[in-house]
């Protein structure tokens, strides 16, 4: 059966996820010992894939799913199918948050964290709006952004920003709680030659926040590395990593 769309290749999720899953194990094993010992979470980064991918996964034991734009991840939050199947998933948000979308976004079922606060402006918007929102008064996990490529197009706060966002949220977002650094970062690294930069900024940062703020280092998680190089962010003491292409197949080329 030939297809237009390229969704006939069968991908085997299962198989993925654990190969990803034991990948994570022997990167842990790696891992500085000086380092918080804190076994990743994986994010399986479904974005343009179909639900039933998602169902795939979360039948197979992965619980948290991540999404890069606002109206897919409502749409699959929303989706029958998933509300009926994966009852207990978690979504994390990961993508580029405007403020007219924050409504939509906090009304999305088993919304879990926002990994993306980029501003104080965003961080008190969320604020204000989640007790609207929220179940049994809980506080709306989120990571601040950081922008550790100094580029332009990316978003995120700039390293030197960290301690004075990161303390605007602990002190006057009673409603959020902050869980811990997030970086994009550059795609084209090639990690197998060097040590990704972007990974030892965000490490910085942690370091620094933690100093500055008096913060517990165990208790403040790194959101860094994708599918080509989760391994490395996980010995460089990524708590979270992102991972969609080596789960759920390959996706179109476009900069997502
Ligand atoms: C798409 C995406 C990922 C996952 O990328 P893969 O290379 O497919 O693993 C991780 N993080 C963010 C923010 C993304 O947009």
């Amino acid at each position: 059966m030939s297809s237009e769309s390229g969704q006939d290749q069968k991908i085997d999720v299962m198989l993925g996820l654990k190969k990803v899953l034991s990948q994570i194990e022997g990167a842990v094993a790696r891992r500085s010992k000086a380092l918080p010992q804190v076994m990743p979470r994986l994010v399986a980064v479904s974005k343009i894939k179909p639900a039933s991918l998602i169902v795939e996964a979360y039948e197979a034991g992965q619980r948290h799913f991540g999404e890069n734009y606002v109206n897919e991840l409502a749409d699959k939050a929303s989706d029958p199918v998933i509300l009926e199947k994966c009852k207990d998933i978690k979504w994390h948000f990961i993508g580029h948050l405007q403020t007219n979308k924050i409504n939509k976004l906090l009304s999305s079922p088993q919304l879990y964290m926002i990994q993306t606060v980029h501003s104080e402006k965003l961080a008190d918007n969320l604020n204000k709006q989640w007790p609207k929102y929220r179940k049994n008064e809980e506080k709306l996990p989120v990571f601040v952004q950081i922008n550790t490529s100094a580029e332009e197009a990316k978003n995120g706060i700039e390293p030197s920003e960290t301690t004075r966002v990161v303390k605007h949220v602990l002190e006057n977002c009673p409603n959020l709680d902050f869980k811990g650094l997030m970086t994009i970062g550059m795609y084209d690294y090639d990690v197998t030659k060097i040590t990704n930069p972007d990974f030892l900024c965000l490490v910085k940062c942690r370091q620094e926040v933690c100093e500055n703020l008096n913060l517990n280092i165990n208790e403040v998680e790194l959101s860094m590395g994708m599918s080509g190089d989760f391994e490395q962010a996980i010995e460089l003491g990524a708590t979270t990593v992102r991972v969609g292409s080596v789960i759920f197949g390959a996706r179109p080329p476009k900069p997502w």
